[in-house]
Parts: C-alpha cells; structure tokens; sequence
C-alpha cells in the first residue's frame, strides 16, 4: 500500500514507518520536527517536512500522491502542558486533525490507523481496562484524542471513512541493536527518566506519589514495547476495510509499579539509581493496565515483550549509546 504516516519523525511514528517499509509498504512521512527527529525516519521512505496547519501543502500532497491509506501519529502529547495551554492542543490535535480527514474525505482515502490512547478513559472504575468501558478522560489532551476519536467515528459513519483507534498505554522500549529509540526534550516519561539518572545525567528519579492505593504505593501502568506497538500498526492498515470503526487497546496486560520499574533499571544497568519519594503529579490514576484480548482475538496480535526487564535492557542499549539522543549521537 501507499501510506501517509503523519508524525512520522517522532517515536512511535518512526518505529511504525521502519515496520512498514519492512512489509514492503511505501511510506510518506509527513513531519514539521516540531519533536520528531530527521534522523529517525527510515530512509527508505519519502519525507516531506510541512506542517499540518499547513492545508494547501497537504492538499497538494495527497492529491498528488494517491495514497492507499495514511496513519495519524502527529499530536501534541504532555499532559501537563495541555492543562496549562488548552487551545495550543485543540487547534494542533483536533483541528488539524479535521483538515486530514477533510483533504480523505475529498480524496477518498478511506482507511486510517489512529494513535490514540489509554488517557481516554481517564480514572477507570476496574481495571484490566476493556474498550467497552466509559471514556471519560480527565485532562485537556485526553480530551483532544477523545475528540479526534469522535471525528472518526462520525466519519465512519458519513463517509465510509475505515478507522483504526490504537489505545495506547505507555510506549518504551527501543531498537534491539540499540540503534533507534525515544528522544523527547524535555523527557519526561518514566523509564528514560531512570536511565538519565543511570548515566548521571540527573541526580534521582523522583517518585511521583508513595501513597497510592497499590501493592507498594506508586502507580501502576502496563508498559508496551514499542516494537509491539509496531505489529499492532501493521495489523491494523492491512485488515482495515472502508467503513468499519475499530478500537483497541494496545498493552501487555501486565501492571507494573513505578517503584518495579526503578528495581529492574538498577539490576539491568548496575547503577544504584537514587531514588526520591514526593507529592502525586496531578491527574495520575492510581492503576491502568490493558485487557489486550480484543486485540489479540480480532488480530491475532501477540505481545513479545512481556518482562519489564527485557524492555528496559532495549531501551538502555539505546540510551547508553546516544546518551543525548538522535541529535548528538
Ligand atoms: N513517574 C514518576 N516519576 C517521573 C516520571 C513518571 O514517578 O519522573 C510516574 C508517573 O506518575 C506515572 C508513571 O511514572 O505513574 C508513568 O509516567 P509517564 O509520564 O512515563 O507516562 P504516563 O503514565 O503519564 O503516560
């Protein structure tokens, strides 16, 4: 198939347009590198750099290219960013997302895979967490991909558009060979927080609340390898049919805490990795973990990464050797 990947540059995009063009799809990148990296796009694709506020430069492009089908990774992402400046992520991920399926509809591209996330679902009411349950997220960027999810829906529905919602939970890992990997400025995700502390580029992980309700009081989150995040992509574009609207949630199944998370960075890098106890970060959930079992029965998508361990020895490989990421490898 010929495929826009959107977002292309940045870390899960990149890893999916590598797994495509292993399938022998052709790949079109579509990336302002507002966060993705140059470096990271396989250079068996295509890379336009233009932005998707950027109508006539997309329109151009899609009516030019005769795509089969486009995965939709851009979207801004920090949560606590979009609490602080809304609008910046209703105009970036609602808005521009709009102008994509508009130029789809026009151009009838009628098959889409959607990076969308467990955020939906805000503070579940059980978990493992089923795609059934209610969506009710609790902070302006779960909002926009709830949104960008109803946009979809909608379409489906109005005009044959086939859509693929992947709810991801939380994205690690990296390239076995340590060769590609997650490079965000500022970081803030967990594992690459611990890894900094492991090659002293900061003094302690902080541990963001120590009296939840869980086995040893820190949240409980399912960490997805990102190379299974990957299959889950491929699977998805390939068996979309027009018209049909699917979501799935895209987790190991498998809970695990932040303090097991520091635990097994310490054994699989040697370092002692200090770490520090302080108040809960606004707007985490005490536990969220998949049931994958749509997924893997609809599918027949497996995870390969299961021991938090494994993962972490990826992403470490990575990190070890490009300890300042893509740009100063
Ligand atoms: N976390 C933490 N210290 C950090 C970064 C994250 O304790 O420096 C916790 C965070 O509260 C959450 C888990 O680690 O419970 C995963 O956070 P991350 O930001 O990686 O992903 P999220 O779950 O927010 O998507």
């Amino acid at each position: 198939m010929k495929l826009l990947v959107t977002g292309g540059a940045g870390y899960v995009g990149s890893f999916c347009v590598r797994g495509l063009c292993d399938r022998g799809h052709e790949v079109v990148v579509l990336d302002n590198l507002s966060a993705g990296h140059k470096e990271a796009v396989d250079p068996r694709a295509a890379f336009v750099m233009a932005d998707l506020a950027d109508a006539r430069a997309l329109e151009t492009l899609i009516r030019d290219a005769g795509f089969d089908g486009a995965l939709h990774f851009a979207a801004y992402l920090n949560v606590g960013e979009s609490v602080a400046e809304p609008l910046k992520y209703y105009r970036n991920n609602v808005a521009h997302t709009v102008t994509l399926l508009e130029l789809m509809q026009k151009y009838q591209i009628l098959r889409l895979v959607f990076s969308s996330t467990c955020a939906c679902y805000g503070i579940p009411a059980a978990v493992p967490i089923t795609e059934s349950m209610p969506q009710a997220p609790i902070n302006p960027y779960g909002n926009t991909k709830l949104a960008m999810e109803w946009a979809m829906r909608d379409s489906a529905r109005a005009w044959k558009l086939g859509v693929t919602c992947l709810r991801y939970f939380n994205a690690c890992g990296a390239a076995a060979d340590g060769s590609h990997g997650e490079d965000h400025d500022p970081e803030i995700h967990l594992i690459p927080v611990v890894l900094q502390v492991a090659l002293e580029q900061r003094e302690n992980v902080q541990i963001f609340g120590v009296d939840y309700p869980t086995r040893d009081g820190s949240c409980i989150r399912d960490y997805i390898h990102v190379d299974d995040l990957v299959d889950a992509h491929v699977r998805a574009i390939e068996t979309q049919e027009p018209g049909e609207f699917r979501a799935y949630n895209v987790g190991t199944g498998v809970g695990t805490s932040v303090k097991q998370v520091v635990e097994a960075a310490r054994e699989v890098t040697g370092h002692p990795i200090p770490a520090k106890p302080t108040a809960r970060r606004p707007g985490d959930p005490p536990e969220l973990y998949a049931d994958p079992g749509k997924l893997m029965a609809e599918l027949e998508w497996q995870p390969r990464h299961t021991d938090i361990r494994e993962i972490i020895e990826t992403a470490w490989a990575w990190h070890r050797s490009h300890p300042h990421g893509y740009r100063h490898a």
